[in-house]
């Protein structure tokens, strides 16, 4: 990589300076101005950054930079491993990610949905890590089902590209099936609202089994589940050699991290990794960019969940303390959060009867009109302040969307 071209390696220099002095500014860890500053000024910086390396990409509506941490922590006995750590997933993050990495001979790159088309043109990476699929941010994010057509195309066009997909997902599996090699991992779908229509044809999608495991198929063409090479069951993943390995070492809670880890266990296999040297690895990441910290406030443990889309609350709701223990949820619409908030009516809050319900953040009146028709009892409050002082000291669980997140994560610690 020390053969870039002059005007690369410019870029990459002056793109590093920016990045610091946005740091310097406190004006967050400088990736994407550093990236934007480089690309502008060799427009194939991510081609040139990503040559010679063995690169997985790893994209889904949600669990995306949970997963590329895991998959990271996991590639650690390979050396050292470039990686957009702090979520910077579009290719001006990627840039930067590479750039202060540049003897690493791995990358795990975190790819927003829509660009990763893009980005396996550029990089050609050698493993292609696909999730899940769902309705996401209603006024910013694309139709689901013409992202997957695009992830088909992209896919056919890399033929160099292996690709490891949840064949539990019907729309990623339909992504994902015109890749020339796969991997399919049975790692769970628990919201399904987004694939009752078979992507191929519109035709019914018929199942059989619980969330995990099952399997369909559509009742109008051959659409269907692919075999799995590795499958998730409740909280041991079966390899494709028949051995199963228990998850019981994970940090993080949770059913959605049991699949973000069998994902990321079949992705570090492909680059040589065995499952039984991965797993301990896994175990070492304990909170991703804040999320599942606690943090302390007047003998008060705050535990913070993020929720940012219809799938991600049924996430958050999985790992709650048991009831009665209180909840705090706070939603807000800027820019990140996407400003249609309709999405709260796709989201079932039954499952929070009976618990001290909180409501902030700047539609915490949307949400109420929502708990109100779901016949959930809470209490608005304007600042999450007066819901932290108001419950006992203790256990707190707090759901969030994405900026009221970051807010309530500067408010009361940034520990990572
Ligand atoms: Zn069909």
């Amino acid at each position: 990589m020390s053969d870039l071209p002059l005007r690369s390696q410019l870029a990459v220099a002056l793109g590093r300076t920016a990045a610091r002095m946005s740091r310097i500014a406190g004006k967050g860890d400088g990736s994407v101005i550093g990236g934007r500053i480089g690309l502008r000024l060799d427009p194939e910086l991510l081609t040139r950054l990503a040559r010679d390396r063995n690169l997985a990409l790893v994209s889904a509506t949600n669990g995306k930079t949970t997963t590329t941490r895991l998959i990271t922590s996991a590639m650690t006995p390979l050396g050292e491993v470039a990686t957009n750590a702090f979520g910077a997933n579009m290719p001006t993050g990627h840039v930067s990610a590479l750039a202060s990495a540049r003897t690493a001979r791995y990358g795990v790159l975190e790819c927003d949905e829509k660009y990763l088309p893009m980005v396996l043109a550029e990089t050609g990476a050698n493993v292609v890590a696909l999730m899940n699929l769902s309705r996401d941010q209603m006024d910013r994010a694309g139709e689901i089902w013409l992202l997957a057509g695009k992830w088909r195309k992209a896919l056919e066009a890399a033929p160099q590209s292996h690709v490891i997909a949840n064949c539990d997902d019907p729309l990623v599996t339909w992504g994902a099936s015109t890749a020339k090699s796969v991997t399919w991992v049975a790692a769970g779908q628990h919201w399904r609202e987004d694939s009752w229509c078979c992507p191929e044809c519109g035709g019914p999608l018929d199942r059989q089994g619980g969330e995990e495991n099952s399997d369909w198929r559509c009742r109008q063409c051959h659409f269907a589940r692919p075999r799995p090479d590795w499958i998730l069951h409740g909280d041991q993943v079966v390899a494709p050699d028949g051995r199963s390995f228990p998850l019981g070492q994970l940090s993080l809670p949770g059913r959605a991290n049991r699949s973000n880890a069998a994902v990321a266990l079949a992705v570090v296999a492909q680059f040589g990794v065995a499952p039984e040297h991965a797993l301990p690895l896994l175990g070492e990441v304990k909170s991703v960019a804040g999320r599942y910290t606690t943090v302390e406030h007047e003998g008060r443990r705050l535990r913070l969940l993020l929720s940012k889309n219809p799938a991600g609350w049924l996430e958050a709701f999985d790992v709650l303390q048991p009831a009665p223990g209180p909840v705090a949820l706070s939603v807000n619409a800027q820019g990140p959060d996407g400003r249609d908030t309709s999405w709260l009516w796709d989201v079932d809050y039954r499952i929070l009867r009976g618990r001290p319900i909180w409501v902030a953040g700047e539609r915490r009146v949307d949400l109420a009109a929502r708990l109100e028709a779901a016949d959930v009892a809470f209490t608005m409050v304007d600042d999450i302040e007066q819901a932290v002082m108001a419950v006992p000291p203790g256990h707190l669980d707090v759901i969030a969307n994405y900026t009221a997140f970051q807010n309530i994560r500067t408010r009361y610690g940034r520990v990572v």
